[in-house]
């Protein structure tokens, strides 16, 4: 496998930074992942427009044109032969003397990017059984809405829901409201038919897969509520799942070993996933 970091095409088991990388020493960087469908990439623009958001809040300079950027990433997966999987671009503050403040001027970012395959045919069989939530205490910071690499609290979140035999972990705040998935946002059909999902005004990630989903509500006529939910209100839903690149739109059968439903998928996050997968496919670029 292959890597690109700042500037060269580099075999994965070489690619290096910068031990006084900002990334490595502050978590001062921002990072996008997409999914590849025929080594094209899924949801492309909505990924491009949140990359120079992130950096822009955290006054990180843009590295290179989106033309540029775009060609690092197609080369990313054309040299790691990959056809359906991720590709992942980080982009960090630069290296520099350990020091709090930002760096002198002129110092240039660090762009890396990484591509692997993924088996989506496994992927769907998960889908076809739906998967276990388990629910954490949300103890991140403020600015959720930035995609940064400082994701310590959804590490423990999804280590937490790993060892206790769940797949995914769901955040929850201080008042018993789901915020969001550790590397999803989450999602229900409350009691009475209502696509449910917290609203972006609040401290969570605005999902690009949200988003398009957003957009297959809409387009199917589905009854939506941007309005959080509580743990008992996901524990009483009709249907529950969440949503990311790589994952697209899970199905969730259990929520702190409480059966959803029936405890198999539901019919409308069966479809939805479905038709996010054709349009999503569809429409790489
Ligand atoms: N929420 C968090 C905390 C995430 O880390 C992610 C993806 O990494 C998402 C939501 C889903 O975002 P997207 O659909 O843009 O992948």
């Amino acid at each position: 496998r292959v890597a690109y970091v700042n500037g060269a095409y580099v075999p994965l088991s070489d690619a290096s930074v910068s031990v006084e990388d900002r990334g490595f020493q502050f978590a001062d960087g921002v990072y996008e992942v997409w999914s590849v469908f025929d080594g094209k990439l899924a949801d492309y623009e909505g990924h491009m427009t949140r990359l120079a958001r992130s950096l822009t809040e955290l006054r990180i300079p843009i590295p290179m044109t989106r033309q540029s950027l775009t060609v690092v990433l197609k080369e990313t997966i054309r040299r790691n032969r990959v056809r359906e999987g991720i590709v992942y671009l980080q982009v960090t503050r630069g290296a520099a003397r350990r020091d709090h403040p930002f760096p002198a001027p002129g110092t240039l970012p660090s762009v890396v990017a990484t591509s692997r395959s993924v088996d989506f045919q496994k992927a769907e069989a998960m889908a076809r059984k739906g998967v276990a939530v388990l629910t954490q205490p949300d103890i991140r910071w403020g600015r959720c809405d930035i995609k940064t690499v400082g994701l310590l609290p959804n590490v423990l979140a999804k280590q937490a829901a790993r060892e206790a035999g769940a797949y995914e972990a769901w955040m929850v705040d201080e008042l018993g409201l789901v915020t969001e998935g550790s590397s999803t946002n989450a999602w229900i059909i409350d009691k009475n038919g209502k696509v449910r999902t917290r609203d972006t005004q609040a401290n969570i990630l605005r999902g690009v897969t949200r988003a398009a989903i957003l957009d297959l509500l809409a387009q199917e006529g589905l009854e939506l509520e941007e309005r959080p939910f509580t743990v008992d209100e996901a524990k009483e839903a009709k249907e529950a799942f969440f949503t990311a690149a790589g994952a697209f739109l899970m199905p969730t059968v259990s929520i702190d070993g409480v059966k959803i439903g029936d405890g198999k998928p539901g019919p409308v996050a069966t479809k939805l996933r479905r038709l996010y997968l054709e349009r999503a496919r569809e429409e790489a670029i």
